[in-house]
């Protein structure tokens, strides 16, 4: 168990590296439109990922841009993630703001930050880090005490280890079947090979992938 993360910003104005619609690729609201807004800065670097580009890079802009900006694209399915969203000190009215405009708002958090400031109505999305992730260690475990019913708990999954690991993590932390994502880290393993892990284990858990990557390229930004 970890201590919560300090804020890296904090200021009036959001960093943000991107703003775009895309399908939703990575939850149960998979497959549906969805505007993401990712914010810039993370304090994990998880061997494996797929957003270094926000590390570093962003715009600034105040809550009210950003908000203009996700109402032009007329989808009412909001996404902020990044990077680590939760270490901007303004995302917290921002997601306040975009409830407030009648948004369906998903945050995606890495599970290393306390999630107890995240407005209630805000689907959490929250990985839990597997060993192959490098950042396991990190996991912040009282927030499985935050979740609502309907948030969801991701573990991203490298190996047979990884899988191992997850599934005794969601028994041993009594973490609901129906509310957790088992997704493959693209490219390492297959989906056959988790499908069969967790039918031979009969889990409750849900299988899923990247859609967007399977639409777009893997290696495609901003879609
Ligand atoms: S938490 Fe997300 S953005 Fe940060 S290093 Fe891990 S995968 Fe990348």
């Amino acid at each position: 168990m970890t201590a919560p993360v300090a804020l890296l910003y904090n200021q009036s104005m959001l960093t943000v590296s991107e703003i775009y619609k895309t399908i939703q690729g990575e939850s149960t609201y998979a497959g549906l439109p969805c505007v993401m807004v990712r914010l810039t800065g993370c304090n994990l670097r998880c061997v494996w990922c797929d957003s270094t580009h926000a590390f570093y890079s962003g715009k600034n802009m105040t809550r009210e841009e950003v908000v203009r900006q996700v109402s032009e694209f007329k989808i009412p399915l909001v996404e902020i993630t990044g990077g680590e969203p939760l270490l901007q000190a303004d995302v917290y009215p921002l997601m306040e703001d975009l409830i407030g405009k009648n948004f369906t708002v998903l945050l995606e958090t890495s599970g290393s930050v306390s999630i107890e400031n995240v407005p209630r109505k805000v689907v959490k999305i929250m990985d839990l880090k597997c060993p192959g992730s490098g950042e396991n260690e990190k996991n912040h475990f009282d927030n499985l005490r935050g979740l609502a019913d309907w948030d969801e708990v991701k573990f991203v999954i490298s190996d047979r280890t990884d899988y191992e690991w997850s599934r005794d993590t969601v028994q041993s932390y009594a973490i609901p079947p129906r509310q957790v994502l088992f997704s493959p880290v693209f490219d390492r393993i297959s989906l056959r090979s988790l499908a069969d892990w967790i039918l031979a284990d009969n889990l409750g858990v849900r299988l899923q992938t990247q859609l967007h990557k399977h639409i777009w390229d893997k290696n495609a930004v901003g879609v």
